[in-house]
């Protein structure tokens, strides 16, 4: 089936409606038509192609919610009608060690929801900035959140899972102080879940006028990054941070705030290295530097479903497909608050 999406076909074009085709579905697919699609900062990094390998056209889009409108005849868990989510795998090998575990996104053979080898035409997987989907039922994710919320649901497929996933590893919850590092799409998320896990939050930023919306979102503390005296006052006192940062940084302004045995996890993912940092930060204090990639498919449901119970969705600003390159710029400059979500339906304008 031919239909319409929005992507580049270089790393230096922007991006612009195409016509895009989906197989149709197989005997274990879900097929979605897709109402929104979140917009991440790796959707950026892997259209212009700042992380190697990017496949053209590149049709990002990683957070995606829509309606089934078919299954296939060994689809139990999926009935057409339903509100369902794809977040960033829509395959892996399902026999590895990984697979076993509910954790796909550690697979060596996990498919990206865009820019992953497929058989389907044009032989890499195109994204969720498109009409519709069809997907493996093991990636298709149950949405609870009541219909009005579905846009701001979108972010937790990708934003949501990548933050829930380091808290819940490093079992953040009542008497942990944790720092969130970065006030963007995946930061806003990870201040919203670990304040609902009941740990106390101190959001970083480098915003000062990010200070008093970081309070809303539920940080208990907020600290701009760039004032070495309100950095210097939180020395040595947080278990755990998690670092959202999109760009390089000094990683050892972080590691002092850490306490004895205390971790850093980084989930940005910038296209150049960090500076080096200093070990000595490390090993005076037994402290550990670590890395966390999205999130399995169990664990995507079950925060799926914590959010829906609690009411958590991202804070959210809808765009139109044709609206994305100009979102791509403010998101550069961090000027989105929180996470924009195209509205999938403007993909229908185009004659
Ligand atoms: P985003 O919405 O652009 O937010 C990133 C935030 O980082 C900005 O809002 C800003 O927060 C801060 N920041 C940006 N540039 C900075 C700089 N030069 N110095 C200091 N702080 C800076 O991006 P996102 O969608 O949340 O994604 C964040 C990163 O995570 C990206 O690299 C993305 O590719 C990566 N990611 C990784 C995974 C994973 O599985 N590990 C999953 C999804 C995304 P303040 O204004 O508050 O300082
Ligand atoms: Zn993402
Ligand atoms: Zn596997």
């Amino acid at each position: 089936m031919t239909i319409k999406a929005y992507g580049a076909h270089a790393a230096d074009k922007p991006l612009e409606s195409l016509d895009i085709t989906r197989r149709a579905p197989g005997a274990h697919d879900v097929q979605i038509a897709i109402a929104y699609c979140g917009v991440c900062h790796s959707d950026l990094h892997q259209v212009r192609s700042e992380w190697a390998g990017t496949l053209y056209p590149c049709v990002p889009g990683h957070e995606i919610v829509g309606r089934v409108t078919a299954v296939g005849a060994h689809v139990p868990g999926h009935k057409v009608g339903d509100l369902v989510g794809v977040g960033c795998i829509v395959d892996s090998c399902r026999h590895c060690a990984d697979c076993g575990e509910g954790l796909e996104n550690y697979c060596d053979h996990m498919v990206g929801t865009y820019n992953g080898p497929t058989q389907d035409a044009p032989g890499h997987t195109l994204g969720g900035y498109s009409q519709q989907i069809v997907v493996h039922e093991r990636y298709v994710l149950r949405i609870r959140h009541p219909e009005p919320q579905l846009a701001a649901a979108a972010p937790l497929l990708c934003a949501g899972i990548t933050t829930w996933s380091p808290l819940r590893h490093w079992k953040v919850g009542p008497g942990h102080r944790v720092g969130v590092v970065g006030i963007g799409g995946l930061g806003h998320m990870g201040i919203k879940l670990a304040h609902a896990m009941g740990a106390h939050v101190v959001a970083f930023t480098t915003s000062e006028s990010k200070r008093e919306a970081a309070r809303a979102l539920g940080a208990h503390e907020v600290v701009v990054s760039r004032n070495a005296g309100e950095m210097k006052a939180h020395a040595r006192s947080l278990d755990f941070i998690l670092n959202t940062v999109a760009a390089p940084h000094d990683l050892d302004a972080f590691f002092a705030l850490l306490k004895r045995d205390g971790t850093m996890a980084l989930v940005g993912a910038p296209a150049t290295p960090h500076p080096s940092p200093n070990v000595f930060n490390l090993i005076m204090k037994r402290r550990s530097l670590a890395g966390s990639m999205i999130g399995g498919i169990p664990e995507t449901q079950e925060m799926l479903d914590f959010c829906a119970e609690h009411g958590i969705v991202a804070d959210i600003e809808t765009i139109r497909a044709d609206q994305i390159n100009t979102a791509y710029e403010r998101m550069l400059k961090g000027d989105v608050k929180y996470r924009f979500v195209i509205d999938c339906a403007s993909l229908a304008d185009r004659p």
